[in-house]
């Protein structure tokens, strides 16, 4: 027995399919081998402006301005020479072809980031004559993917940041310092490293209050800011103790930079309420060298060198070298 209604219902699923493509939130068309177009879909005329008879039989070269036409065709040759599928993401190459975002939730893209498939579509005799492409809109996964990293960049510099100061914490100054040890083992480019304290805060604390402190201690990081280079690293290393890290800079060089941070400081005027807060700050110096064993062993000659400018006297500089 034939079954009579078979071609009709093949007919029947070739409309509905063809009007299933046509209304398919994606983009769709076909390419010959010299490049042309053959199908455009609805997707396609609606975002470009260009109705599927006028895209028909062009080169997308000619059809858009800036198409990246060299690239395309390489991804091209290959799909019909290696009868394989090719993508291509908007991780590698934004969009390809410059179509407006029409999700309002994406309002931020300037663009409709896109993704494509290239496939190979065998004729009847098996030869490779054209090939499919399938543009994706990826605008909403890439402008949530970029907030996210964005995000993700803020943290980090906040997670290194001291709040009050705006320095590097304790925790990422010790790791430059720790890392830039390990540079001086390999190469022995000397660095020098500055440990410095306010003399006596505790009296700022206790005549105009903690917020009074808190002021000072800006001001100073402020001050410290100014006078690093860029290769110099400040950091808050506690409460009123600060570490510069001087990248190649020998020991001599970091008591020109130390002097000029003291004697400015000395010179500061900290304007709290109706108060007018003056200090003064003790400084110690160490080079780094071979006899450290690790960058805690650097500290802790800075830190000698620092606690020897408190027991002298405060307001003053420092060098460990001058002591051995
Ligand atoms: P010295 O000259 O010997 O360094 O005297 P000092 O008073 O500075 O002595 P010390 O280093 O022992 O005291 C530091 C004080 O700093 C103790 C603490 O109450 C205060 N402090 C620590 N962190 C902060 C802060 O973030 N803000 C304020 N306002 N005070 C702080
Ligand atoms: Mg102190
Ligand atoms: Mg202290």
């Amino acid at each position: 027995m034939t079954n009579l209604s078979e071609p009709v219902v093949t007919m029947d699923e070739f409309h509905w399919q063809l009007g299933l493509l046509q209304h398919l939130d994606v983009g769709l068309m076909v390419l010959d081998r010299s490049h042309q177009v053959v199908l455009w879909n609805s997707f396609m005329s609606n975002h470009s402006g260009i109705s599927d008879t006028a895209a028909r039989g062009k080169k997308l070269e000619t059809l858009f301005t800036n198409f990246p036409v060299d690239w395309f065709k390489r991804k091209l040759d290959s799909v019909f020479l290696l009868r394989n599928r090719a993508f291509i993401t908007w991780e590698e190459r934004d969009y390809l072809f410059r179509f407006k975002p029409h999700h309002p939730i994406t309002g931020t893209a300037e663009f409709m980031y896109q993704n494509a498939t290239l496939i190979p579509l065998s004729s009847p005799n098996g030869t490779i004559d054209h090939v499919g492409v399938i543009i994706y809109d990826m605008t909403a996964v890439a402008v949530s993917q970029q907030a996210l990293r964005r995000a993700n960049a803020e943290l980090e510099t906040l997670s290194r940041t001291d709040k009050l100061s705006g320095l590097a914490n304790r925790g990422h100054w010790e790791d430059s310092l720790s890392r830039e040890y390990e540079r001086f083992r390999r190469t022995q480019t000397p660095s020098s490293l500055v440990m410095m304290d306010v003399d006596h805060f505790k009296k700022i604390n206790d005549s105009y209050g903690h917020q009074a402190g808190d002021e000072v201690i800006r001001a100073l990081s402020a001050l410290l800011r100014d006078h690093a280079r860029s290769s110099d690293l400040p950091g808050r290393y506690g409460g009123e103790e600060f570490g510069a890290l001087l990248v190649n800079t020998s020991a001599d060089n970091a008591r020109v930079f130390a002097e000029r941070v003291r004697q400015a400081v000395e010179a500061l005027e900290v304007q709290h309420g109706p108060h007018r807060i003056r200090f003064t700050i003790s400084l110690g110096i160490a080079q780094v060298s071979n006899e450290h064993q690790s960058h805690e062993d650097w500290m802790r000659a800075a830190d000698e060198a620092l606690y020897h400018s408190k027991s002298s006297g405060r307001n003053r500089t420092t060098l460990i070298e001058d002591l051995e």
